[in-house]
């Protein structure tokens, strides 16, 4: 332990990639003196007891969060409400009230209304993940040197904004507060269009004949590569993703849609000056990733196997 723990009893309701690495984050860092794990299915909820990922274990939500100071929903963004509508009865007053959600505005509608009087509502999304599911993917020191974003009412109470921030700092994280809005914009440009374009090329790919399929596997270190570790993402994650961020998603394909017309321009017309300028300004901008921290120069990326960040 390294001081107080910041919660009494944190409940996970989803115990995948994300929830699992929550525990262990927080056990690692004594940020929660007891961790209740409540999941879907008996498969996952016996991995997790395996893993001794927590002190309690239930397969009925309402359940876990019984007692609990922190409930965080760990599960796909279009299970929330279902969850919300089960654990509600059983949140604790004065509980802190949070998830993991990819997207915002979808989370905030589903969830709120189900929200019982004292309990505080804080969403929130780590912007750290990688292309892995379930519980034995998860690891202590996915959020450390990332981004977490919250995205509080403006009703909320400081204090619980206060100890929920301290929980994610205690992750390894640094907070950044945003409305839900604007989070589903900015995350529509840095993390659903990139997704969306690694599926389609990959899925391009895929459609070629045989034998040039072989190919593509073969020569895939020259670009493909790279695409294809985005388009292994969690299908179920990405859907609901889509599903639920779909007016900023459409906006940013379309903007996409032109800038890759123009580029089509310039081949077409020989425009050298203009494939230049772009890659130029483009080239500029992976040196800023790399001098804000959030990436290495060093070949491929500087990645393990285990751990390359997809950042959901
Ligand atoms: P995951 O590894 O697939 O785990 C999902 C968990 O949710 C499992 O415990 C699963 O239960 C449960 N679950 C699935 N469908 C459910 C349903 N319909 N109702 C109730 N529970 C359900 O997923 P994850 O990667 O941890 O993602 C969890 C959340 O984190 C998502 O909202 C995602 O948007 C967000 N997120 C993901 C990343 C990333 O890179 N993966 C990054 C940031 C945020 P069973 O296994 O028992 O069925």
């Amino acid at each position: 332990m390294t001081g107080a723990p910041i919660f009494e009893r944190m409940a996970l309701i989803g115990i995948g990639l994300i929830g699992s690495s929550i525990a262990q984050a927080a056990r690692q860092r004594g940020l929660a003196r007891e961790i209740a794990i409540s999941t879907r299915s008996a498969e996952t909820l016996r991995r997790a007891e395996e893993l001794g990922l927590g002190d309690h274990y239930s397969l009925d939500a309402a359940v876990a969060v019984d007692g609990a100071d922190l409930v965080i929903l760990c599960v796909p963004v279009g299970a929330n409400e279902a969850v919300a509508k089960w654990i509600a009865p059983a949140l604790k007053k004065g509980a802190v009230l949070t998830d993991v959600g990819s997207t915002k505005g979808s989370v905030v509608d589903q969830v709120s209304p189900h929200v019982p009087e004292g309990v505080h509502f804080i969403p929130g999304h780590p912007i750290a993940g990688t292309e892995q599911s379930g519980p034995d993917a998860g690891f202590s020191t996915l959020f450390e040197n990332r981004w977490c974003i919250l995205t509080p009412p403006d009703t909320v109470d400081p204090e619980a904004l206060e100890k929920l921030s301290a929980f994610w700092r205690g992750c390894g994280s640094d907070v950044d507060l945003m409305e839900p809005k604007h989070h589903d914009l900015v995350l529509a440009i840095v993390s659903h269009l990139p997704h969306l374009i690694a599926y389609n090329i990959v899925g391009t790919a895929d459609d070629l004949e045989t034998v040039t399929k072989s190919e593509v596997i073969k020569y895939s270190a020259s670009g493909f590569r790279d695409f294809t570790r985005l388009a292994a993402s969690d299908p179920t994650m990405w859907r609901d993703v889509c599903l639920s961020n779909k007016e900023a998603i459409l906006e940013m394909l379309a903007r996409f849609s032109e800038d890759l017309s123009a580029l089509q321009r310039a081949i077409r017309w020989g425009d050298g000056d203009m494939l230049f300028d772009l890659f130029t300004r483009t080239r500029g901008i992976r040196r800023s990733i790399i001098e804000a921290g959030q990436e290495t120069d060093a070949p491929d990326f500087g990645r393990h196997a285990k751990d390359e960040p997809a950042n959901g």
